[in-house]
């Protein structure tokens, strides 16, 4: 029988989760509960008997885990004959504390919850998880895997902000980074791929979603990466602002009126693709662009501009390059902004190659010539696996 991990990721409303085989890669279930707390939950369940969906109420995370395991047992696959060997939960943000995954006995869940003031909407929900989980599934260990833990390597002075030292120790305000589990992941995939130890790769890896970010990674150790104590800083992002000078928000709380929860919201929510163009997803952007909208072409434009600005940045910081990747659903489905961030990068010894890079990957591919220096990719990112390969790790 193949060990499997069950992987948690808990939200504010929701449950996502994965069967995984770590060993092979396989999902063997998976699903996502919704709309915990609201009038109408919905459920939807994924396995090798097919698709089930329920809507019905849910009231809290408990009840949303118990559906979940319900379906295991009358659907499949049943936990119990499926081998699980621990259930790895995703935790948002493990400050400077966690540099890898870690057993969510008492005292981890107390550093965890210590750390929501820096993440106050993901750690208490992914705690919410871990506790629910820790009571339903007794019998095996639980994993806390963090999403700051890639990033706990960066250096001193990449980590730290320009801020007075006393005020920046005693707010914890520093770089911690997001999307870690990710960047690992591909990271590795990348060498892979390449048939390269990780030891002798300068790597960038750009993640591209919805939120995005990019991280240098200097023969396996992770030296930069774009966000910040947030997920606010660095690229443009679906709605986010990425990069903008703090005292913008300051000229709107004291000219433009705004409060700071109106400027949270703003930066945050209305702004990046969305605030430039009106939509967030890259897709209606390319059709906008082709419909001749200057608004999209300008918000495409300012966020290829910020991309080639880190890949500039990093390439400096690793004092060379030898692999470039992309990976989420922009980096992995849109070869516009892939064309876009690397036209004119020959003098790094970056070339696209046209026909490669074209279309959605779904797999590990190359993108670049066969003739150039640094290898370009697109790896398929599955943050899920990686957290079922950590939780494992640890056993
Ligand atoms: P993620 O957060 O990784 O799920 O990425 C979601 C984003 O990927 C969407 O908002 C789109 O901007 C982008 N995306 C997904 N599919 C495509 C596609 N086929 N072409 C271009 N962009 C895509």
């Amino acid at each position: 029988m193949t060990a499997t991990v069950l992987v948690i990721n808990s939200g504010s409303s929701s449950i996502k989760y994965q069967l995984v085989d770590p060993e092979g890669g396989e999902a063997l279930a998976s699903g996502l509960v919704e709309r915990i707390g609201e009038e109408r939950g919905r459920l939807r369940h994924t396995s090798a008997a097919g698709v089930v969906e329920h809507m019905d109420p849910i009231p809290d995370h408990g009840a949303g885990l118990r559906m979940i395991l319900d379906l295991f047992a009358t659907v499949g696959p049943r936990l119990d004959e499926a081998g699980v060997v621990a259930v790895g939960h995703r935790v948002v943000q493990g400050g400077a504390y966690f540099g890898g995954p870690a057993v969510a006995d008492d005292r981890v869940i107390e550093v965890i919850e210590r750390l929501s003031p820096l993440a106050p909407l993901h750690n208490p929900a992914n705690l919410r998880g871990i506790l629910v989980a820790r009571e339903l599934l007794p019998g095996v260990p639980h994993i806390a895997v963090f999403d700051t833990a890639f990033f706990r390597s960066l250096p001193e002075r990449a980590a730290t902000y320009a801020l007075d030292r006393e005020v920046a120790r005693k707010y914890r305000v520093r770089r911690y980074g997001a999307h870690g589990t990710s960047h690992q992941y591909v990271a590795r995939m990348a060498a892979q791929l390449l048939g390269r130890p990780m030891a002798e790769l300068r790597q960038v890896v750009l993640h591209l979603g919805n939120g995005a970010s990019a991280s240098a990674v200097d023969r396996g150790r992770a030296v930069d990466t774009s966000m910040g104590m947030t997920p606010l800083e660095g690229l443009v992002m679906g709605t986010r602002t990425g990069d903008i000078d703090p005292a913008v928000m300051f000229h709107l709380h004291r000219i433009g009126g705004m409060s700071v929860d109106e400027i949270d919201d703003l930066v945050n929510r209305r702004s990046g693709l969305k605030g430039l163009a009106g939509v967030n997803d890259l897709r209606e952007i390319h059709t906008l662009v082709a419909a001749g909208d200057r608004d999209a072409r300008l918000a495409l434009d300012v966020y290829v501009h910020r991309l080639r600005k880190y890949i500039g940045a990093y390439a400096a910081i690793l004092g060379g390059l030898d692999v470039l990747t992309f990976t989420a659903g922009v980096g992995e489905n849109d070869d516009i902004v892939r064309a876009e961030a690397l036209a004119g990068l020959e003098f790094l010894g970056i070339e696209l190659d046209p026909a490669r890079n074209a279309g959605r990957k779904k797999e590990a591919t190359v993108i670049s010539t066969d003739s150039s220096r640094v290898a370009v990719l697109v790896v398929p990112t599955n943050e899920e696996l990686e957290i079922a390969r950590q939780a494992v790790s640890l056993l």
